[in-house]
């Protein structure tokens, strides 16, 4: 267990100083196969079942770059704003780790594919409103990731390397193509330096996602952010003065493998109220990567890393440079999905949202599956009534995404369609998402094996209206008498002389016109 750091209060922390943030993002790619050689990427598969000599770093074993990670490198450094390199190249990062035979990665150093974009996010200032901060990207680069050690203790428990007994590895991994995007130091945030760095990583992950060259799941180590901190000492009232900025940077941490938006924000409000601390006592910040501990919110020590710590990074000599045309580049630029904040205003404005219905629907990821039911025909209230109501309902109690409900945006349009046309009343409609959600079929299978359907025989219906309305004498009076209120006990009575297979509104219009009185 990690020590207890004393930590000073947030309040103090930004009354002294002023914080600066710098974020490092993995972005693993999902091309079928790795960045340098034709061995799968399934996630999942046996140990060390899909590798080959290059990626085990065999003696002699010759690299080749695969293009469509390049793309993907490519596609992602547009979506940012950034320039992309003519020529680069990869360049050797030499350090010992068993799960790196080669004993380098190949990654790139001084000449990254992309390099001085920006992407500007919408931060939360937690009082219901926000405001846009300009991230400036530094580069983003190409590397490969390395292999999975996992250390093994007799009897199991600890996972670390300490007081392992031994450690297992596996180069499945080893080999991965991974994109990695580096921003400039990010200056001026002031107290909302952690949302900052949320907002940013939730909108990068939004980006990959939409450029589909990532599923961008930090859970699952696919999207790793690295969260560098530090403080300095403030000077004036305004931290974006240039009083301000012409104090020079203090010492960062760099905490690793942050994984989750929530533990970004996180990490960073601990370690400015560490450093704080450490700041107020007079002692100087060490720079070394911290440890984040989910549980308890807090950041331990890890190693000691200096500026000048020597990779002896030298041109990789076994890969050609990457040159990609102005032709290819501007192909690719024009794949370029249209940016997720401005899709999400667009539909915010075309469903007639209000900012909290927004919210709901991103938050509760239907936002992709509305807007698909919309395309396959669906009303936009229709397939955000089903999505937002009955279904995810169902997802909450099971505890599973949406996505994951055996529903398609298709069988929404179709059930919404049966609604529309008049074919199904909302009960019969909830009986048909059952039947759906059951494997039984597309809505209108379904509604057709269960014999759900109004009755949409004109006769059948006056017919039993009359039949009530002559069985009701009082009631029909009060109608006619004015009291349309009243035409609810009729309605319910019809209802159950159709067994409920009838279009309620439709009833309550025979009755009305019946009874010569206007809806
Ligand atoms: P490293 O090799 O240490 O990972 P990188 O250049 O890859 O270095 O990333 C360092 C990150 O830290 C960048 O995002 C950079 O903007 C940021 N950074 C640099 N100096 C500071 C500082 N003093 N305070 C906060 N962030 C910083
Ligand atoms: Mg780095
Ligand atoms: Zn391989």
């Amino acid at each position: 267990m990690p020590v207890t750091d004393d930590v000073l209060d947030l309040t103090e922390v930004l009354a002294s100083y002023d914080p600066v943030i710098g974020l490092e993002v993995h972005v693993e790619l999902s091309t079928a196969t790795k960045m340098f050689c034709g061995c799968a990427t399934t996630f999942g598969a046996a140990p060390n079942t899909q590798t080959c000599p290059v990626c085990l770093g065999l003696p002699g074993a010759l690299p080749v770059a695969n293009a469509a990670a390049v793309d993907a490198a490519i596609r992602i450094g547009l979506a940012l704003n950034c320039s992309i390199a003519q020529r680069c190249r990869f360049a050797r990062k030499n350090y010992f780790y068993p799960d790196m035979t080669k004993n380098f990665q190949t990654s790139q150093y001084d000449e990254p594919i992309a390099f001085d974009g920006h992407l500007d996010v919408e931060v939360p200032t937690g009082d219901g409103g926000s405001f846009t901060y300009r991230v400036e990207i530094e580069r983003a680069h190409m590397e490969e990731d390395a292999g999975k050690s996992t250390h093994v203790t007799t009897g199991g428990g600890s996972s670390r390397i300490v007081g392992a007994d031994h450690s297992l590895l596996d180069y499945n991994r080893a080999g991965t193509p991974l994109v990695e995007i580096v921003t400039r130091p990010l200056v001026g945030a002031g107290e909302h330096a952690p949302a900052v760095a949320r907002a940013y990583v939730g909108a990068l992950r939004d980006i990959v996602r939409a450029l589909d060259v990532s599923d961008a799941r930090m859970e699952q180590g696919s999207l790793r952010c690295d969260a560098n901190v530090s403080l300095r000492p403030r000077a004036g009232e305004d931290r974006r003065g240039p009083e301000q900025l012409a104090v020079p940077l203090g010492t960062r941490t760099e905490t690793k493998n942050v994984n989750s938006l929530r533990s970004v924000e996180r990490a960073v409000v601990y370690e400015m109220t560490r450093q704080g601390a450490v700041l107020g006592s007079g002692a100087a910040v060490t720079q070394e990567t911290r440890h984040w501990h989910e549980d308890s919110g807090t950041t331990s020590a890890g190693r000691p890393k200096s500026d000048a710590d020597d990779y002896r990074y030298f041109p990789e000599p076994d890969l050609v440079p990457v040159a990609p045309s102005a032709e290819r580049v501007e192909k690719l630029r024009a794949t370029l999905p249209e940016p997720p904040d401005r899709r999400r205003r667009r539909l915010q404005g075309e469903w007639g949202l209000s900012d909290l219905e927004l919210r709901d629907v991103v938050g509760s990821g239907a936002l992709d599956l509305i807007d698909a039911s919309v395309a396959a025909g669906a009303s936009p209230a229709g397939a955000r009534k089903w999505w937002m109501g009955e279904v995810l309902r169902r997802a909450n109690a099971q505890a599973r995404e949406l996505g994951e409900m055996g529903l398609t945006p298709e069988h929404v349009a179709e059930l919404d369609a049966l609604v529309g046309a008049g074919r199904l009343n909302d009960s019969m409609a909830r009986q048909v998402l059952d039947g759906v959600l059951a494997g039984e079929g597309t809505p209108e299978q379904v509604a057709d094996d269960r014999g759900l359907a109004l009755v949409s025989d004109d006769g059948a219906l006056t017919d039993a209206v009359d039949r009530v309305i002559a069985a009701n004498e009082a009631v029909a009076a009060k109608v006619r008498g004015g009291k349309v209120a009243a035409a609810g006990a009729l309605i319910g009575q019809v209802m159950k002389e159709m067994k409920g297979q009838a279009d309620a509104a439709k009833v309550r219009a025979l009755i009305l016109e019946r009874l010569g009185v206007a809806g």
